[in-house]
Parts: C-alpha cells; structure tokens; sequence
C-alpha cells in the first residue's frame, strides 16, 4: 500500500514551491525505507523546478542529494539494516543488464537510467520524487553507506556536486602533478577543488567573482583567475590538462581554450544544453578536446564517499530550513551560496 510523507514541491515552472504530500511505495524485496536526515540543494533543483530544460512532469518534488538512516528494509536486502547511515544520490534504478550497467556506469545506462526525481519509476510507472520529504523508498542497489565519522549534514553535496566532478578527475586520471582548472566556484566547482587537490593535482579557479578569492585558496587552490580579465587568462596559457566547467548557462569557451597544455581536455559538467559557436583553431593547434560527463555509477559514488572519509572531505554547506527553499534558489541564481544549502529536513520539514 502507496503512503504518504510530508515534502515540498514545485507545481508548476512559475510558482514558488509549495508544501505537498508525496507517495511513497509500499517496501518491495530488495526496498531500502529512508528517514531523510539532510537534503542538499543542487542547480539541478532549481533548473527542473523552473522547467529549464523543457522536460519537467509536474508536480516536481526535487533533491538528488540525500542522506539519511535505514527505517526498515525489504525481506531480501542483506546489505543494510535499521539505524544504517546511508546515502541517494541522482540515480534510483537502471536497466542493470546493459553493457554500460554491467561496466558500473548506470548513468549511462542505454535503456536510460531511472532519475531520484522527474522520472518514472521502471516497475509501476508512478513518478519519482526527490529528497525535499521525510522519506524516500529506494531499491538496495543504488543506496550508498555513508561513513559515520564525517560530518552527516555537509555529506549529501558529496552524492551529486562530489561525484560528479570526481567522476572526470578519475576518468582523465588526475593526481599528483596534474594541472586542473575549475570554472565557476559554487557547489559543483568547491567540491572539484577539494577532490582534485586531495587526489594531488595543483587547482587554479576561474571565477567572475573575484570576492570568492580567499575561500577559495582555503578549499585547496592555488591560483585564482578572474576569467574576464584578458591580461589574467594569458597568464596561463597552455598550462591545464583537464578544465572542468561547472557553469550553469551557455557562455563562451574560446577564452579558456588556449590555457590547455597539449592534449588537454575541458569537460562540460554544468550547462546541458546548446552551446554558442567555438572555434576549431585551439583544438586543431594543441589537439585539445571538449568532453561532457554526467554525474558518477554507483560503485563509483561508493568509491568517492569512501575516499572523503579516509580524507574527511565533506561540503561547505549553509543549513536552511524547508519553508526557506525558494529565498535559496533566489540567491543560488546570484551566485550567492557558500557553497551549498543543505535543507534540515528531518527538524524542519
Ligand atoms: P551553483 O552552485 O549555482 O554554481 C555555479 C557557479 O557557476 C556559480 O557559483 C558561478 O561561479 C558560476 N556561474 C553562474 N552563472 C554563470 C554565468 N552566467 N556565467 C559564468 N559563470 C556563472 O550550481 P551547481 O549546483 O554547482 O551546478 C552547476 C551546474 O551543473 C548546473 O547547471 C547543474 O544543473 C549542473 N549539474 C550537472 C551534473 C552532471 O551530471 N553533469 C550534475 C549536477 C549538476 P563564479 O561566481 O565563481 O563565477
Ligand atoms: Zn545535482
Ligand atoms: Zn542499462
């Protein structure tokens, strides 16, 4: 029998959101039932609340990054029991038999992976909703173990800001002496300076807020460019073996390009969507590439929560209560969070 938890969701594009009841499924076998404990706020939230990307069912309860402790569990789960600290992360199913979900990259499953929320769920077809309730239910396989000894409210940016910028570090084998880049510095672009320069590369942000400066050489880099000053981004030319962008909107990457040393790649991880005309000349003449990437599998979320513990990484994150979710997306559209809002949901909603 479907229940009913307490959330908030956005009922149209142009409405602020509102309280709303959601439903949830009765436990199948392999269910793992969550008390959500903290729900970080991502850019995607805001893009799928509003309809950016033109794909939104309403009503839209979002939040893809969630952490909580196991209430109950189905009869044929071994991997987690009550009182558990666990995570969810953007995904909650996938096809789980194609190439790519047997190579532990459900992300890119071919069938289309099942999304936290927006999405459909494969076996009863009713939606998927996210991370803004009380509880979510979610099949066993794509449930993280969170380790205790970190800080439990700074942990869920971990499962979508985290991974998906650890996900390219890892795949463009970053580590010690690697030149990596950050374009944007919010919750994405912290988390990509904290992972990189822990796995031992020398970060540089590009920011159009030169005011981040100081926080962020505290988060690990070494080096920060204001990326609309010319003189500045000449200054480092031909140096980054891998830029990642973490910019929401479509913007120029000409500029960028020519600081990639030969053989260097600049991986969209923040606008999808169209992008405006670049020229071919910085690729051609430095065999440069432009990739994209999306979020992580899951063994490979697993793999990053394990390494923050082992290096107690979690975000900078500012608490906010339920009831003060669109005041967040207001100032998440100025650029003004530092450098994520995580939601107490277990005291506030
Ligand atoms: P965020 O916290 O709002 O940070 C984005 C940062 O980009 C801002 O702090 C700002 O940094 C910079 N920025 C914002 N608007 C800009 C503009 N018009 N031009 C240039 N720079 C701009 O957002 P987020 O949560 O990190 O998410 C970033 C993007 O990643 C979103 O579009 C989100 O949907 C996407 N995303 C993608 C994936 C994936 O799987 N690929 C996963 C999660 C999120 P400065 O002030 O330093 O310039
Ligand atoms: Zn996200
Ligand atoms: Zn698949």
């Amino acid at each position: 029998m479907t229940y009913i938890v307490k959330g908030f969701a956005a009922m149209s594009a142009d409405t602020p959101l509102v309280p709303f009841n959601v439903p949830r499924r009765a436990l199948r076998t392999d269910d793992v039932q969550i008390d959500i404990l903290y729900t970080g706020v991502c850019h995607s939230d805001l893009h799928m609340a509003r309809n950016d990307w033109g794909v939104s069912q309403f009503p839209v309860v979002p939040g893809h990054e969630i952490v909580g402790r196991v209430k109950a569990v189905g009869s044929a789960v071994t991997k987690f029991k009550v009182g558990d600290l666990v995570g969810v992360g953007c995904l909650v199913d996938s096809c789980r038999s194609c190439y790519h979900c047997q190579h532990d990259l459900e992300q890119y499953c071919e069938q289309g992976s099942t999304q936290t929320y927006g999405d459909v769920d494969r076996h009863d077809h009713t939606p998927t909703y996210g991370g803004y309730s009380k509880e979510i239910v979610v099949s066993d396989a794509f449930v993280l173990s969170v380790p205790e000894n970190l800080d439990t409210k700074a942990v869920p940016p971990v499962l979508c800001a985290g991974i998906t910028t650890w996900s390219p570090l890892r795949h463009w084998n970053v580590g010690k002496g690697s030149k990596v880049a950050v374009v944007g510095l919010g919750g994405l672009g912290h988390m990509a300076i904290k992972l990189a320069k822990a796995l031992g590369a020398e970060v540089t942000l590009f920011t159009r807020s030169p005011a981040k400066s100081q926080d962020a050489l505290r988060l690990g880099a070494s080096q920060i460019i204001v990326s609309t000053d010319e003189a500045q981004m000449k200054s480092v030319y031909n140096q980054f073996d891998l830029i990642i962008d973490t910019v929401p909107y479509s913007h120029d990457v000409s500029p960028y390009m020519p600081t990639l040393a030969i053989d260097g790649t600049l991986v969209f991880v923040g606008l999808i969507g169209k992008h405006p005309d670049f020229s071919t000349v910085p690729l051609v003449l430095g065999r440069r590439s432009i990739a994209g990437s999306a979020i992580g599998g899951i063994a490979e979320t697993q793999e990053l929560l394990d390494f923050c513990g082992k290096h107690n990484i979690v975000s900078d994150v500012e608490m906010i209560n339920m009831a003060d979710i669109n005041t967040a997306y207001e100032r998440m559209l100025k650029s003004d969070v530092k450098y994520r809002f995580v939601i107490d949901i277990a005291n506030t909603l």
